[in-house]
């Protein structure tokens, strides 16, 4: 630690640790659950976990105004899109936790629909293990996202790997029905 103490009570310290201690003890996330491990992330949030302990409770529904992406669950192909449409909604700086085993390998889910880890596509800060990850650790990971503010700060350029282009979704919405008039009468 470079803050003291000085005699005079001053206390010193570098403006980007003021903006990192901030900026880690007000992550607002942004939940993207899609199956089971949707329901430990609603139990890390509740007072029993109380996810406020450490600044992370305001989960938030808009990416324009969360920089925390917690990915609990499986992803399938067509989901990916729109994942990646969130994610680059976010605001920078912004941190990616990939929570349980289907959303870092796909756990069980082998199958030609599902996302083999979202980490093929998404740039992932931090992976959370289990089948379903216990609050206690989620709660480890987020740490572990603040110890990377801690110690990092904003992310440096050209640290972030790129978006890798997911597949686009192939599923044409069948016409809607054009109405037909029989007899005099519409249907
Ligand atoms: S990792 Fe386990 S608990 Fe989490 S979504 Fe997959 S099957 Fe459900």
């Amino acid at each position: 630690m470079d803050t003291q103490l000085l005699p005079d009570n001053f206390l010193t310290t570098q403006l980007k640790k003021v903006v990192n201690w901030s900026r880690r003890s007000s992550l607002w996330p942004m939940p993207f659950a899609t199956a089971c491990c949707g329901i430990e992330l609603m139990a890390t949030a509740s007072s029993r976990y109380d996810l406020a302990r450490f600044g992370a409770e305001a989960m938030r529904f808009s990416p324009r105004q969360s920089d925390l992406l917690i990915v609990a669950g499986r992803v399938t192909i067509k989901m990916m899109p729109v994942l990646q449409h969130i994610y680059q909604q976010m605001t920078e700086p912004k941190w990616v936790i990939s929570m349980g085993a289907c959303a870092s390998t796909g756990g069980v889910f082998d199958a030609y629909a599902t996302i083999q880890g979202i980490d093929q596509f998404l740039p992932v800060d931090v992976y959370v293990p289990g089948c379903p990850p216990r609050p206690e650790t989620l709660i480890e990971g987020i740490m572990a996202i603040q110890r990377i503010i801690d110690e990092d700060g904003l992310p440096p350029k050209g640290k972030r790997r790129p978006l890798r282009v997911s597949v686009e979704p192939s599923y044409v919405p069948a016409p809607q029905p054009v109405p037909v008039t029989i007899g005099g009468r519409t249907f």
